[in-house]
């Protein structure tokens, strides 16, 4: 029986939930590369290549067909977009969308940036433009990993999440297809109060598909009417406890975004294990500044605004009208947002302000207010 089949035909076994050390794991995907300066350039610049997806649900109750509604930023300022990324020797570029299938020029955009060594991701979602054929030739044009969403460890809980019936079962055989053409794939999930108790589950169902990476989203509302969904401090404690054990017992790299302050309970748990006061532990007193929204990302929408965050609707400027290197480093948004001493309440007084800094995109969402405390931490100052 093939993992998908097993996994398709079986609910999620209980985890092991024994006592074992930390992996290399549990890192903020975002933390500072050693002696890297993100002042000069981002680590990260994740573009959305399209907001268009033709999504067409199984489910006659579920529509998820999102076509463009602004100008898409052409093929030609894409290879200017990417020519940009590669002056800046930015690490990462990480493609997403919508779904990127839904532009023509995906492919010619791969190959230019794989000509200009720019190191690439690229984000899919389920849809039936992804087949066999369009794997290989992503494997074959040198792109370095394929993404994916699975926001539960059963095909009910994702399905539901999705509103596609099937999306889980499409999405293992999308993840299946990788390993054959040897494509490292990650696997994204967005926690929200609907599914903390399923990060145990997931944990063991991306072991079993033998993923390379996790990346976990806290949920950042965006709107009042999504606020239920945000967890709670105490939630947002229990997850980062749950996500802290669980990486010491696997293998592949497990990430957060929009949750600096998990670096701060990581740093808690390495001080209490090596029974080191907090403030007094190394990696604390002389850690670089942590990477966050503006620090060390960008994110590119498909019309190249250009936000600090996916989940931040501020825009410092658009790279069809200046140079994403003069948006990142000179711009008044992002500059301002580097600038601890403008954080407020406890972020303000917390002496890990550097490292962590909160999500400045949950607490704009939350009180309008970029600079006000992050409300789902639960560090006292
Ligand atoms: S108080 Fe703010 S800066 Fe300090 S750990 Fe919490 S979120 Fe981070």
């Amino acid at each position: 029986m093939s993992v998908i089949e097993d996994l398709l035909s079986s609910p999620a076994p209980i985890l092991d939930n024994g006592n074992r050390r930390r992996a290399s794991g549990g890192s903020d995907s975002r933390l500072p590369l050693k002696g890297s300066d993100f002042r000069l350039r981002p680590l990260q610049v994740t573009w959305q290549m399209t907001q268009a997806c033709e999504w067409k649900p199984v489910s006659p109750k579920a529509v998820r067909r999102t076509r463009r509604t602004r100008r898409e930023i052409s093929t030609a300022e894409a290879f200017h977009l990417i020519d940009q990324v590669a002056a800046m020797h930015v690490p990462l570029l990480a493609l997403t969308g919508g779904d990127p299938l839904c532009r023509s020029d995906l492919f010619p955009v791969i190959e230019f940036a794989c000509r200009r060594s720019v190191r690439m991701s690229l984000t899919l979602l389920p849809t039936p433009k992804v087949d066999d054929n369009a794997i290989t030739a992503l494997k074959e044009l040198g792109l370095m990993r394929i993404g994916v969403w699975l926001h539960g460890s059963t095909a009910a809980l994702h399905d539901r999440y999705s509103k596609i019936d099937g999306s889980y079962r499409r999405t293992l055989e999308i993840i299946e297809r990788c390993h054959e053409v040897q494509l490292p794939v990650h696997v994204n999930t967005t926690v929200a109060r609907s599914n903390t108790q399923d990060i145990d589950p997931m944990l063991d169902v991306l072991t079993r598909l033998d993923v390379a990476a996790w990346n976990v989203f806290f949920f950042v509302p965006a709107n009042a009417g999504e606020r239920d969904e945000m967890l709670t401090v105490q939630e947002t404690e229990q997850a980062f406890g749950t996500i802290y054990r669980g990486s010491g017992r696997v293998h592949f790299q497990v990430k957060t975004t929009e949750a600096p302050h998990y670096q701060r309970y990581i740093l808690q748990q390495l001080a209490r294990e090596s029974k080191t006061r907090f403030l007094e532990l190394d990696a604390v007193r002389y850690a670089p500044q942590g990477v966050n929204d503006s620090r060390g990302f960008v994110f590119v929408d498909s019309s190249g605004e250009v936000y600090p965050s996916r989940f931040l609707p501020l825009s410092a400027g658009n790279v069809t009208e200046q140079a994403l290197s003069d948006l990142y480093c000179n711009s008044s948004l992002f500059s301002c947002l580097r600038e601890g001493s403008r954080l407020k309440g406890r972020c303000c007084r917390c002496p890990v302000r550097g490292i962590c800094g909160g999500s400045r995109a949950r607490a704009y969402a939350v009180t309008g207010d970029l600079f006000a405390a992050e409300p789902t931490c639960a560090y006292e100052v």
